[in-house]
């Protein structure tokens, strides 16, 4: 019989494309029929048949302190009473933009916006007024949201011509975008030398996220950094993930390193939609009303996601947050690889902090090339089995997992037995270790 989901699901895809309002919310790269989810509460998430899971989803990153902690709802029914929108100043967003500059020493003034897409629009048409060139330098499986730009994947060979990923975007659209692979010093070394002086901005996102959690080898953002100090482009390090996560000052202070631009999201709305872009101010002052870029938006700065974002940052400015999102880290990966070589299941396990990536590959995980050697039909086995088990993980093996604050120590050892239980059958079922 079909559950509630299933049902709802099938509902859902004849008036929804897909049935859903994010494309891997469909579930599609791991089989089976995405989950309707009904409420979240720390850790977890209970869906529409009344069943509960320990989420590693955590609205993709976006909820550090966990769902519904109670100083952010807190401050949510105080403000939404108020009213929810007024198209004026209000200031909250002043407070906002003050805990953002004192977060990110690289920010001198910040714009604050509702999604991520936004902000790396903007920040990428900021970039290109600042440095009166055209050419934008990405990396091969970064993710900066849905811009038309930047999605698109490489030409044939290293440094032709980008293609566009999507119907709809235009060649002439891609064919500034200059693509090369995550952490390959070579590849930026012949982009230099072909159009070092035509790029505006190189655009990376730290650690990348978006193909799995990939972190950067050691000195490869330090040679971005030089390689925009050569060519006189900008550097933007988008930190819609790692901003407030990898530490309060997020990438820029846990590898020690100053970005042009910064944009950020997911954390700093407290799970509303949110997001900002900033950077030194003689960059941001171009900014209209100020200068001559045009950027706007009638929910930017939203007074409630702001609030929410204000009690979230203020949860998390306590040095004791990124110490214990490590120690739970460090108990999960432990945890993990221990599992996977008692039933001698390939896995690269890539983990900084609070976020991490099983890939099932021998290899090691560095750039999208050697991501996609995973085996994602493992992937796809392990993820159905952990749901099982009563865990649930990004629904691709493509994307990060995320542990929060509310994940307690009980529930980090319901995983750690959650995966126990799902490699032991991995194994079974592909004649591995001791069952071979
Ligand atoms: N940049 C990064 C690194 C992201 O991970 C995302 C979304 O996941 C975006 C940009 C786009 O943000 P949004 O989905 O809010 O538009």
């Amino acid at each position: 019989m079909a559950n509630q989901s299933e049902e709802l699901f099938q509902k859902a895809q004849n008036l929804i494309p897909g049935g859903v309002n994010s494309p891997v919310r469909a579930f599609k790269a791991v089989g089976g029929k995405p989950l309707f989810i009904k409420q979240g509460q720390g850790s977890k998430i209970v869906d529409i048949d009344d069943r509960a899971y320990i989420d590693y989803c955590m609205g993709w990153g976006a909820l550090l302190l966990g769902h519904c902690h109670p100083f952010v709802q807190d401050t949510l029914k105080k403000t939404i009473v108020k009213g929810t929108l007024f198209g004026t100043p209000t200031q909250g967003e002043v407070e906002l933009a003050e805990a953002i500059t004192q977060a990110f020493p690289s920010i001198e003034k910040v714009r604050l916006v509702s999604t991520g897409t936004e902000a790396v629009m903007s920040a990428i048409r900021l970039a290109r007024a600042y440095t009166g060139r055209d050419k934008i330098l990405k990396f091969d499986g970064c993710y900066h949201g849905h811009y038309d730009p930047l999605l698109v994947k490489s030409g044939s060979g290293v440094l032709t011509l980008s293609l566009p990923n999507s119907p709809g975007i235009t060649k002439d659209t891609a064919k500034d975008t200059i693509i090369i692979p995550y952490n390959d010093i070579n590849s930026l070394e012949i982009a230099k030398a072909k159009f070092g002086k035509e790029v505006a901005a190189v655009i990376v996102e730290p650690v990348m996220g978006n193909a799995g959690v990939i972190p950067p080898e050691e000195n490869f953002l330090q040679i971005l950094k030089e390689f925009c100090n050569i060519t006189g482009s900008l550097l933007i390090f988008d930190e819609i993930i790692t901003g407030f996560r990898l530490s309060y000052g997020g990438a820029q202070e846990y590898f020690n390193i100053k970005a042009d631009l910064t944009t950020l999201g997911k954390i700093c709305g407290g799970g509303l939609p949110l997001a900002a872009f900033g950077g030194r101010k003689e960059i941001m002052d171009l900014l209209a009303p100020e200068g001559p870029v045009y950027q706007a938006g009638t929910f930017s700065g939203n007074p409630v996601s702001v609030q929410a974002g204000l009690a979230t940052l203020k949860v998390l400015k306590n040095s004791q947050v990124y110490k214990e999102l490590e120690e739970k880290g460090e108990a999960l990966e432990k945890g993990i690889k221990e599992s996977a070589s008692k039933y001698e299941i390939p896995v690269c396990l890539n983990r900084i902090g609070s976020m991490f990536t099983i890939f099932f590959t021998k290899e090691k995980v560095i750039d999208l090339k050697s991501a996609s050697t995973s085996n994602t039909k493992i992937f796809s086995r392990f993820f159905n089995l952990m749901l099982e088990n009563g865990i649930y993980l990004s629904p691709s093996q493509f994307e990060g997992q995320f542990i929060s604050l509310s994940h307690s120590t009980k529930e980090i050892e319901e995983t750690l037995e959650g995966v126990e239980k799902s490699f032991k059958t991995i194994a079974r079922e592909l004649e591995l270790g001791p069952y071979k």
